[in-house]
């Protein structure tokens, strides 16, 4: 049912708008001066329909008017203003102070029906707008075959998560962790075995973690953990608890039993100065040493230890 905001200084009118409105269906809210009005309307789930009389105490309806085009932008709040004065100057001034349509008081019933309902179509058509573009929000910062957050989500991540913990004086742990031999995967069992590979992974790193983690697909066959409030040695930890899971069972792929490991780099950032990059490049370097040190292990590396600099 639609809300809609009633705000008239007569009570009279209310009781009378209030009437034909509950009639077609429509929920109400009243409002008996422009202060109250303005009150209900910035309220978090106030209603996106508003009929407003022209003159009331302490705002009028334009002045209402105005504030909302000023203040609330989204959801749209349509609004119709009820105008004693059929002047065609102050219909134009009302428009102008951001006003949607108006009716002439006293109002013809029909009128004001089909005025309300083409209101309320275009109330719906914006709430669907902001629902796709919502749903486009998410799209974007998904990967859609592992549904973890994708390369980019995860590294605005790692970027807020620094921030905070510098300010806070901790620090943030952050794995890199790369399957091992994938592509023989892909070869040996074929690409949609080694979706449900990637998938499961997926889903036994997000089981693993603390629910304030972060975990995402980096890249092909990475991903990349960020743990706030974690020093080396917990981020160390955390990584082999992933790389016990990952390895300690077989993943059932059509009816098969695969054995899957991954290699783990991990470093520490206390976020100063630094841009998270660097840290990553740093994860980046110790995963490669975990490589070259027969996979399927854990690597740890402070960012002094890692031979790269801040520059590059
Ligand atoms: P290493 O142990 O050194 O990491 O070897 P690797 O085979 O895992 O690494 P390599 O970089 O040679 O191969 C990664 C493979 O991952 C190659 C690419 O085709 C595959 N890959 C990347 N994205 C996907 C995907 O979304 N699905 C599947 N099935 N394979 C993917
Ligand atoms: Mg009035
Ligand atoms: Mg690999
Ligand atoms: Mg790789």
């Amino acid at each position: 049912m639609m809300k809609v905001l009633i705000a008239d200084d007569s009570a009279t009118s209310r009781a009378l708008l209030r009437s034909v409105l509950t009639r077609w269906g429509y929920e109400i809210v009243s409002a008996v001066d422009g202060a109250q009005a303005w009150d209900e309307l910035s309220k978090p789930d106030a209603p996106a329909l508003a009929i407003l009389d022209w003159e009331m105490p302490h705002m009028t309806g334009p002045e209402v008017c105005k504030r909302v085009r000023e203040t609330l932008r989204e959801p749209y709040t349509y609004i119709l203003l009820l105008t004693g004065k059929g002047s065609k100057g102050e219909t134009v001034e009302g428009l102008d102070a951001g006003a949607d349509d108006y009716v002439v008081k006293p109002f013809d019933e029909h009128e004001l029906q089909v005025r309300l309902r083409a209101g309320k179509r275009i109330v719906d058509l914006q709430m669907d707008l902001l629902r796709a573009r919502e749903e486009l929000r998410e799209r974007a910062s998904k990967d859609l075959l592992t549904m973890l957050p994708n390369r980019n989500a995860v590294f605005t991540a790692l970027e807020q998560e620094l921030a905070r913990c510098h300010r806070d004086h901790r620090t943030v742990g952050v794995i890199l962790l790369d399957i091992d031999h994938f592509k023989k995967i892909n070869d040996t069992y074929g690409h949609f075995a080694g979706d449900a590979v990637l998938k499961e992974t997926a889903a036994r790193l997000r089981h693993n973690m603390r629910p304030y983690d972060h975990v995402g697909r980096y890249g092909g066959e990475e991903f990349l953990v960020v743990l706030p409030n974690c020093d080396l040695e917990q981020a160390a930890v955390q990584a082999e608890r992933m790389r016990t899971k990952l390895n300690g069972s077989s993943m059932v792929v059509d009816g098969q039993e695969l054995h899957v490991s991954a290699s783990f780099g991990v470093t520490v950032s206390d976020g100063s100065g630094r841009n998270p990059d660097f840290f990553v490049r740093v994860a980046d370097e110790a995963l490669y040493r975990a490589k070259a040190n027969d996979r399927n292990c854990v690597i740890a590396l402070r960012a002094e230890e890692s031979g790269l600099s801040q520059a590059k």
